[in-house]
């Protein structure tokens, strides 16, 4: 896909659960001692300006009819990892984006202890919202303002420096279990705010020196 002018060709989306403190208390979860990971599919990703589709299996079923955003800021792998030291993470990232990791978060309660790590309630089509644009040179990506604005009012409003692991510790720690690709995005956790999204709605994630990630919600037909 071609996330403003560069394409990548992602072979999977990792995603860290839990990464800001505030965001833990808020879901009422421990502060994790290592980084807590999952993975989405690529038939998550969708662009800025494209929908959202909110899944009528949810819509129509009030005990599981709850989807929430989490504005996050992700990093593109540039090289071949694996085994990689945290002190050479650069040579290893293409650059940075924003990534909306959108969760069914009632199927995700009903899936605590079974079906661990929440495979079925992170992974509907469309759920994961990429972009607007890969910004290669980052001065500091863990100082970085991060904001989500549903309907126009601030919901999540954070700074990345609040990430319990850092984006070379992260690198260090999945790379010792999965070999990362060229391509593939590692999203780097929500701060707190999280809450709920309905159809009609519009999401407009933003990350200081990115830009702004724009998706409208609709109901599936
Ligand atoms: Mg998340």
């Amino acid at each position: 896909m071609k996330i403003g002018n560069i394409e990548i060709f992602p072979t999977k989306i990792i995603c860290l659960g839990r990464n800001y403190v505030e965001h833990a208390k808020e879901m009422n979860s421990q502060i994790p001692k290592e980084p807590i990971f999952f993975c989405k599919t690529t038939n998550c990703l969708i662009k800025t300006g494209e929908p959202i589709i909110y899944p009528r299996i949810l819509y129509e079923n009030n005990e599981i009819n709850r989807v929430d955003h989490e504005v996050e800021l992700a990093f593109i792998i540039k090289n071949k990892c694996k085994n990689i030291k945290a002190e050479v993470y650069e040579d290893y990232i293409l650059g940075y984006t924003i990534f909306l990791d959108i969760t069914a978060r009632e199927l995700q309660k009903q899936d605590r202890g079974i079906n661990l790590p929440w495979y079925r309630s992170k992974n509907f089509d469309t759920f994961g919202p990429i972009g607007p644009q890969i910004v290669e040179a980052c001065e500091d990506p863990h100082d970085l303002k991060i904001e989500l604005k549903l309907n126009g009012e601030v919901k999540q409003s954070s700074n990345t420096k609040f990430m319990i692991f850092k984006i070379p510790e992260i690198i260090e720690y999945l790379s010792k279990y999965i070999t990362l690709e060229p391509g593939d995005i590692i999203a780097t956790g929500t701060p707190s705010g999280v809450g709920p999204i309905h159809p009609r709605d519009l999401l407009k994630a933003s990350i200081e020196n990115i830009g702004t990630l724009t998706n409208r919600v609709i109901l599936e037909d």
